[in-house]
């Protein structure tokens, strides 16, 4: 097989057959493929596409390209997946409550990169969380308590770390094919029977816009349900931060305050959206209102909760921050940023505030940075909300005064403040 014709027949909108798609993963991998080659067949996707089954075969090509982990022998196991959020911590919320309702998770996470964050490094700022297990404990762990978070090990699809660079440098990543085999392979290769999918729309998300985030959604779960596994998506609003914490251990408050029933929210409900999925395609819940009731059960009686504490134990974490948040990392400046003017608050800059928590040291704008567990902002007003002049729109917590008038700069562009404000829709629809 050839390269240049394979390239050749995309650029001119022919179809790939399995094994040139084959071709191309395996000896790419191998490194008999140059990076231009490989990079000019990725400009060829982008702009003529791939079909479905083209989709399916890249995805299930790229998961073979690495370890392929099997979870059969621990019965019905599911995983979930954001495609990148502003305070998005509904891995933290979502995973205990349908652990609790006895559906076994197996998450394998990565670490928050730009001005998304990552559940990983979230749970590392809990005092003792180790995230590197090896399989053997993953496993073992699962079995016993039913969930187990780790974060991805470099056996796993080596064909996406090595394609999702050169898209980054080659203006390839906005292509629904290659995002959907670069997200669904990871998935495919760890495992799981059921996946469930938060696709995120607005200014803070990937797809800004909800027609796009609809076609990415779609594509998605179909990928899933051609390689066999039981996938659905919900596509949820991120033109302002889901939770109202921003922030490694900002955001494990927010959830366990959440599942202590002292919070509730934008967050918990699309938590909830999330875990009723995963409960209906476990067929733990025979509907969307069974599902609730045993949500809100678990949510009500604390079991939520326990879970996230067992799994912070397993794991060699501090489990009294559970009763005491004071024993997470904390800032040593608490700063407000207050309204100019009075009006409601009509629109946000997602990313800009993601942005924003990533210049305090948050978060990361290169791999290889290291985060601050305790900073970021804790967002005070949501749209539609009345705001007075000299109110505080957002409280930062920093470490230093550099990167904390850095992120104040920053953040005076990310709230507008108007006459009139529409909600956002939270759910902008399911995909089953
Ligand atoms: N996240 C991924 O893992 N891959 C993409 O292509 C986009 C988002």
């Amino acid at each position: 097989m050839n390269m240049i014709e394979i390239i050749t027949k995309k650029r001119d909108g022919c179809k790939l057959t399995n094994e040139e798609i084959a071709f191309f993963i395996t000896e790419y991998v191998a490194g008999r493929i140059p990076d231009y080659q490989a990079a000019a067949l990725l400009m060829a996707i982008f702009l003529r596409g791939f079909d479905e089954t083209e989709t399916t075969q890249l995805t299930q090509a790229m998961a073979h390209s690495g370890e392929m982990v099997n979870l059969d022998h621990l019965g019905l196991v599911a995983d979930k997946h954001s495609t990148g959020g502003v305070a998005d911590s509904t891995t933290l919320i979502a995973v205990p409550l349908v652990c609790a309702c006895g559906l076994k998770v197996a998450k394998m996470s990565g670490r928050g990169l730009g001005h998304t964050g990552g559940t990983i490094d979230k749970l590392e700022s809990i005092p003792g969380f180790c995230t590197s297990i090896d399989q053997r404990v993953f496993f073992e762990q699962i079995s016993r308590i039913g969930l187990a978070v780790s974060g991805q090990t470099p056996k796993l699809c080596p064909a996406d770390k090595m394609l999702y660079a050169l898209r980054d440098v080659t203006a390839t990543v906005e292509s629904i094919p290659l995002i959907v085999s670069s997200i669904m392979s990871k998935k495919l290769a760890t495992g799981a029977h059921i996946i469930v999918l938060d696709v995120k729309t607005g200014s803070g998300a990937f797809m800004t816009q909800p027609e796009q985030a609809q076609q990415l959604a779609k594509a998605m779960v179909q990928t899933g349900s051609r390689a066999g596994r039981k996938t659905a998506a919900i596509i949820s609003d991120m033109s302002q931060p889901l939770g109202n914490a921003i922030g490694n251990a900002l955001e494990i408050k927010e959830a366990i305050d959440i599942l202590s029933g002292h919070a509730r929210g934008d967050l918990l409900d699309v938590s909830l959206a999330l875990a009723t999925r995963m409960l209906r395609l476990a067929n733990i819940a025979k509907s969307d209102e069974q599902a609730s009731i045993m949500l809100n059960a678990a949510l009500d009686n604390g079991d939520g909760l326990a879970k996230l504490g067992q799994l912070i134990e397993a794991q060699g974490g501090d489990m009294r921050v559970l009763s005491d948040t004071s024993l997470l990392p904390s800032a040593k400046i608490i700063r407000p940023l207050k309204a100019k003017h009075s009006g409601l608050l009509s629109a946000t800059d997602c990313k800009g505030l993601g942005e924003a928590a990533g210049l305090l040291g948050a978060g990361r704008k290169h791999k290889d940075d290291i985060i601050d567990p305790s900073v970021g902002l804790i967002i005070k007003k949501r749209i539609g909300q009345q705001v007075k002049e000299g109110e505080t729109l957002i409280e930062l917590h920093a470490n230093d005064e550099d990167r904390l008038s850095l992120a104040m700069h920053k953040l005076e562009g990310c709230m507008r403040i108007s006459q009139n404000a529409q909600l956002p829709k939270l759910i902008h629809g399911t995909i089953v």
